[in-house]
């Protein structure tokens, strides 16, 4: 039977919402944020390792969801945070009567229990061909290959360094039937996990160019004002990005965070809604600008790097 579903994952209906306003750099102080152990970090990130990361995710036919392909993906990056020494767990999540899993990635932080402080990095990893089946071809590279193999670019800079503070990785699944993965893992949080919860950085769809310069749009909301501030100032300090701003945050990962009042962010691609190739068949590694990623996990890792307090 099929269970009827809603994508909710669907970035291209702007209608109504407030235009994201461009952040001059003369906003941001001259001085570096980063400390020179996560500047150290920031150049770790290797466009060789994220692009061959982005060729193995899409090379699976789909990443929908429901599909074997999926579970088959999961597996994968789920060995892969292992073998970077990671404690590795996976989440079943109930979308209708179906099922599909997220999986869980945790580096713990050398500050004595009870002052460690939690930092996440998300993206989801499934895809979907709207106008197809479950095992229709969805290679989906920009949505969200391109955040997916983000996340694992960030695990392996950081796999060695020395934190202070609780690294959790997460991919998602269920994201493209309605932020199902990120609602469940949300109401899942104990207490005390929820109360040390310092920054959420979502990666969805960050490898197309769609604007004259590349830039990069930081959409969160009042809880997060922090997270964009500190996000801002690692893109002006580690890339040459353009930043634009949006307190309207819409259809993906982060809005189930900052619903629970979490502080997290969406870090995504310039002008995302011209990408017209999402949710088809369309949306292949060939449409990729590869150095927009790097610019924009650069900003990450170095955000991330500072609010983890890596010394080595
Ligand atoms: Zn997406």
């Amino acid at each position: 039977m099929d269970v009827p579903v809603q994508p909710s994952g669907c970035r291209r209906r702007l209608g109504g919402l407030p235009v994201p306003v461009l952040l001059p750099r003369s906003e941001l102080s001259s001085g570096r944020a980063a400390g020179m152990a996560a500047t150290a970090l920031v150049d770790e990130v290797s466009t060789d390792t994220y692009r061959a990361t982005l060729e193995a995710l899409t090379a699976h036919p789909t990443r929908h969801s429901f599909s074997a392909a999926y579970r088959d993906a999961a597996r994968t990056v789920s060995d892969r945070f292992a073998a970077l020494g990671y404690g590795t767990r996976e989440e079943p999540v109930a979308v209708g009567g179906r099922e599909t899993l997220n999986i869980i990635a945790d580096k713990r932080g050398t500050a004595p229990e009870g002052e460690r402080q939690l930092v996440y990095v998300v993206a989801h990893l499934d895809s979907i061909n709207e106008a197809g089946g479950v095992n229709s071809p969805a290679p989906g590279a920009d949505d969200n290959a391109s955040g997916a193999a983000g996340v694992l670019e960030i695990a392996r800079v950081l796999a060695t360094a020395i934190i202070r503070h609780d690294l959790r990785l997460v991919l998602f699944g269920g994201e493209e039937q309605g932020l199902h993965g990120s609602r469940v893992h949300v109401a899942d949080l104990t207490d005390a996990d929820r109360a040390r919860i310092i920054m959420v950085v979502n990666m969805d769809m960050i490898g197309r160019l769609n604007t004259a310069a590349p830039s990069v749009l930081l959409e969160g909301a009042t809880v997060s004002q922090h997270v964009i501030d500190t996000l801002a100032q690692a893109a002006h300090d580690t890339s040459d990005l353009e930043v634009f701003v949006s307190l309207a945050p819409f259809a993906s990962d982060h809005v189930s965070f900052i619903d629970a009042d979490l502080p997290a962010v969406l870090t995504i691609e310039g002008e995302d809604q011209l990408n017209t190739d999402e949710h088809t068949p369309r949306d292949t590694l060939t449409g990729l600008n590869i150095s927009v990623a790097i610019s924009i996990l650069r900003m990450n890792t170095a955000a991330v790097a500072t609010m983890l307090g890596v010394s080595a």
